[in-house]
């Protein structure tokens, strides 16, 4: 049972005075967990990403323009528009002693500035001065306030991650709220360690990360967000710990098999696996066969080749007479992977289906039917897999794609599907060697490291968008080869909207050239519309398929060989990594041609230049941590570790040994989480969401 204590952070966000279904809506899009309502903790773990400086305040002859100033005016004169051309500026006239300055609006409400700016007021502004036909002028200044509202003023403003038609003031005007609602709770860190490192408590750590005092405040190595990093990570350990001991304490069963459907199905594959493929296979049918249960991870960057090893895995159990279930974190994942498994298994004699949630009615049940007599071997899916509906004859393997996706909860209403599951996860994160173990929870690994035989080198070019007209001809080269090409847009959080847009509009200029062999595929579109558009490009139907980031995790198309990424400069470059992955999969040359706007800044070129020179997904791994270090702070999105709303690897991962450390030590003294600081942990375990953990303490 959750304590009492932490009620009001776990209240949906509505709870607060002044959100509104409009609102709630707002910020389910920007704060919400998959389809559930936001709440209060939500919205306090929403970390800004940067800062206003208003602390810098000159008089008006002192301005230097385009900076951000914070200035004191009188009010001298409105210039409205003239009835005639109401689109024309709305302009105030304002001066101190030294100077004058016009603060202009374009469609602003007449009554509203008036009431803002009375003729005659002394008012504060804040924003960014301009220098327009050698006057100074403010547009839209972001701060408009009178003495007492000066007072007030945040001098350090944070800046937020927002969503279309979410203004900075509501997110500030809520946290206001939801910081008042922080509850004094139990310290679950250990003293000694909090003195050492000059740690905040955790209230005090977020009023300072949202209410900061100084610029470093804000900073992800500021205590207050490394503490946070740290309590993060910590329930983390615990979680894992927890669960690695559930688990071990369970004995498997071993599924015997000789090979035959392992056979049947390397000799239907068009190609041999790997050396290091074949390893894994063979470190994983042994594990199957043993008694105790499996735990492993396998690690392999974008197109080594870990679909095949995890049907091998998969016809291990079912030769044995038993089951698998095989998730994936989209729909459009679980339906490729049916489509590239259902041939292999067809030859091998293996019954597979599909389970997501669109199948629904007949087709449904009697999947479920057939699921729990035994009649399919393998099944296919995505978290529709862990309904209870869903029961299995005899589940004896699990498998589970790029699992950052899926939390301790889902690992175990899996495990209880039957009777000592083993479990197979497979994943792409590219993170150094040395920390896969401490944030996967001490697993078994297996490593693909080669990249399957034959793989070509992607030709990858970095392009400014100036040359736009010559990539577009390269494309119609590409189609006129019969070659299939991916053109990414990017959708950046902040504005989903407008880069949606961009992306049709880019849809609709290449479809002027090239005809329906174009198509789009993004976020907005429902699930069996995106599989549409994913089948009819991997059929070849459409051979030029614009798209928004979704095809970032997994897909395969091996006759896709050309990769066009636009606004490259946004992307991280793990996350370019994991795009170029998309293309140089079958033996054709592949070009990646990476679109960007320039001036690129120093680290947004080193980025390129580090994609251009190498292809190892590991090797990209450090080189982004290096970037990292020197601080980008448009990128800090991009670098959250997987499945971490607080803690970033490039800054918090050196914390990781000391958190597992930590979190070894205390099941080791308390295995029960009774002692004071056990029970003090519980409520940062709820706090994390990883309280799923806190019922294996019962479970025994
Ligand atoms: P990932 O590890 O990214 O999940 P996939 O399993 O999707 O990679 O494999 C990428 C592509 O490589 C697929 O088209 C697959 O058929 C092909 N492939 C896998 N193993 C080999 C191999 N040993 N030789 C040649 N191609 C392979
Ligand atoms: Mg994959």
């Amino acid at each position: 049972m959750r304590p009492n204590v932490l009620n009001p952070l776990f209240a949906p966000l509505s709870a607060l005075p002044g959100i509104g279904p409009k609102l709630e809506k707002l910020f389910a899009r920007l704060i919400g967990r998959d389809d559930e309502p936001p709440r209060v903790i939500d919205l306090l773990f929403h970390l800004p990403t940067g800062l206003v400086d208003r602390r810098n305040q000159p008089k008006l002859s002192n301005v230097t323009p385009d900076t951000v100033v914070t200035v004191a005016v009188t009010v001298d004169r409105h210039r409205p528009p003239p009835s005639n051309r109401p689109r024309a500026p709305y302009n105030i006239d304002a001066s101190d002693d030294t100077n004058t300055l016009t603060i202009t609006y374009f469609n602003a409400r007449r009554d509203y500035l008036e009431k803002l700016f009375p003729e005659g007021a002394l008012r504060y502004v804040s924003g960014i001065a301009t220098l327009y036909d050698g006057h100074l002028q403010m547009l839209h200044p972001d701060r408009v306030v009178d003495a007492a509202g000066f007072a007030r003023l945040p001098l350090i403003d944070p800046v937020y991650p927002l969503t279309e038609g979410l203004h900075p003031n509501q997110v500030r005007k809520a946290l206001d709220l939801a910081l008042e609602r922080l509850p004094a709770l139990p310290e679950w860190q250990d003293p000694a360690w909090l003195t050492k490192n000059t740690y905040p408590s955790f209230a005090a750590a977020l009023a300072s990360i949202h209410r900061p005092a100084t610029p470093d405040d804000i900073s992800p190595e500021s205590a207050a967000w490394s503490r946070l990093a740290y309590d993060e990570l910590l329930a983390s350990q615990l979680a894992l710990a927890l669960l690695r001991g559930h688990m071990r304490s369970r004995t498997g069963r071993g599924s015997a098999a000789e090979g035959k459907l392992r056979a049947r199905i390397t000799a239907a594959l068009p190609y041999s696996l790997t050396p290091s493929q074949q390893r894994a296979v063979s470190d994983i049918t042994a594990d199957l066969a043993q008694p105790q249960r499996m735990l492993r991870l396998l690690h392999g960057d974008v197109g080594s080749g870990k679909t095949v090893v995890a049907l091998i895995a998969a016809a291990h159990v079912i030769e044995a007479g038993r089951q698998a279930a095989f998730m994936a974190p989209t729909e459009i994942l679980a339906r490729q992977h049916f489509a590239t498994i259902a041939p292999l298994a067809a030859s091998a004699g293996i019954r597979v289906a599909i389970l997501t949630g669109r199948e629904r009615g007949r087709e449904r049940s009697e999947t479920l039917a057939a699921l729990a007599l035994g009649d399919i071997d393998l099944i296919l899916g995505t978290h529709a897999l862990f309904q209870d509906e869903v029961a299995f004859r005899d589940l004896a393997l699990a498998i589970v794609d790029e699992q950052h996706r899926f939390g301790v909860h889902q690992r175990l209403a899996l495990a209880r599907k039957g009777e000592a599951v083993d479990l197979l996860v497979l994943t792409a994160t590219p993170i150094p060697r040395t920390l896969v173990l401490t944030y996967f929870g001490d697993m078994d690994v297996s490593e693909l490291r080669e990249k399957p035989a034959g793989r070509q080198k992607i030709d990858t070019r970095a392009v400014p968008l100036t040359r736009l007209d010559e990539v577009i001809e390269a494309v119609a080269r590409a189609l006129d080869e019969g070659r299939r090409v991916y053109w990414v847009c990017p959708l950046v959080e902040e504005s989903e909207s407008i880069d949606l847009a961009a992306a049709e509009e880019r849809y609709r200029h290449l479809l002027q050239r090239f005809g329906d062999t174009v198509d789009i595929v993004h976020g907005r579109m429902r699930g069996a519309e995106k599989d549409r558009a994913m089948e009819r490009f991997a059929k070849g139907e459409t051979r030029l398929l614009v798209a928004t980031t979704v095809i970032e995790v997994g897909v395969d198309v091996p006759e896709a060989s050309v990769m066009v990424i636009e606004h490259a400069e946004r992307f991280g470059l793990a996350q370019l990594h994991q795009l170029r992955g998309r293309v140089g999969r079958g033996a054709e040359r592949s070009i990646c041609l990476l679109l960007y706007r320039a001036p690129l800044g120093v680290t947004a070129k080193a980025r390129l230049a580090v994609l251009r020179e190498t292809d190892d997904g590991f090797r990209i791994a450090e080189e982004d941590l290096k970037l990292r270090g020197e601080g980008d702070v448009l990128g800090t999105r991009q670098s959250g570790m997987p499945g971490f709303r607080i803690a970033r690897l490039d800054v918090h991962g050196k914390l990781l040994p000391a958190a597992r450390d930590d979190a070894a030590l205390v099941l080791a003294r308390d295995p029960k989480l009774n002692s004071p600081r056990g029970q003090a942990l519980r409520h940062l375990l709820y706090l994390f969401a990883r309280d799923e953990a806190i019922r294996l303490l019962g479970a025994g």
